[in-house]
């Protein structure tokens, strides 16, 4: 299952988000009620929020069996780079996007809604691939081409490559189920 947690993002937002990440990664995705307080990531010079720190503040949330991505509106970053579009930890639990530099606003530009909305979901199925344990691919048309731009973002597509699909598929099978663990160690006990 896949959660959302705003962090200062319209509620309009989580919910056309949640109801397209569902049918990309073909699970239940919801929208918590929770409010996080991230004030403590807040970087006062740079006036930025630092996205590893908001990622520790939302793993009291996050549980094995689910993904919990944060959507939020405040510009993120990570002190090596000026910016991030977000983050995730790799093969874990949380993501964090950003729509603050997804806005076409931001770059002096009149808004584009629909605009807005297909960059987040492509870096929120970017972000999510992360967790899944995928890393950067080489094609081009793959989320999981890294985008720096949103010129970048903009040429990539929002799914998966069949190769990046078939290992999100493989993470996104159930465990077995103990029962059948169990029967199939009591067949190989000698009668
Ligand atoms: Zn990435
Ligand atoms: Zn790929």
């Amino acid at each position: 299952m896949i959660q959302l947690i705003g962090i200062q993002v319209a509620a309009g937002v989580l919910g056309d988000l949640a109801t397209s990440l569902a049918t990309i990664f073909h699970v239940e995705c919801r929208v918590r009620p929770d409010r996080l307080d991230v004030a403590i990531a807040r970087d006062r010079l740079r006036n930025q929020f630092y996205s590893t720190a908001i990622l520790q503040l939302m793993q009291p949330l996050a549980r094995e069996d689910m993904r919990l991505l944060a959507v939020t509106s405040l510009d993120l970053y990570v002190p090596v780079l000026t910016f991030v579009f977000g983050e995730a930890q790799l093969q874990g639990a949380c993501a964090l996007v950003s729509t603050h530099r997804l806005r076409e606003e931001f770059y002096g530009l009149p808004p584009r809604a629909d605009l807005l909305r297909e960059r987040l979901l492509k870096e929120a199925v970017h972000e999510l691939g992360h967790t899944f344990g995928l890393r950067h691919c080489d094609d081009w048309e793959c989320v999981m081409t890294s985008s720096h731009a949103v010129e970048r973002l903009d040429v990539k597509g929002a799914g998966f490559c069949s190769g990046c699909w078939q290992h999100v598929a493989q993470a996104l099978l159930p465990p077995p189920c103990p029962s059948s663990i169990g029967l199939r160690h009591n067949e190989r006990q000698p009668v």
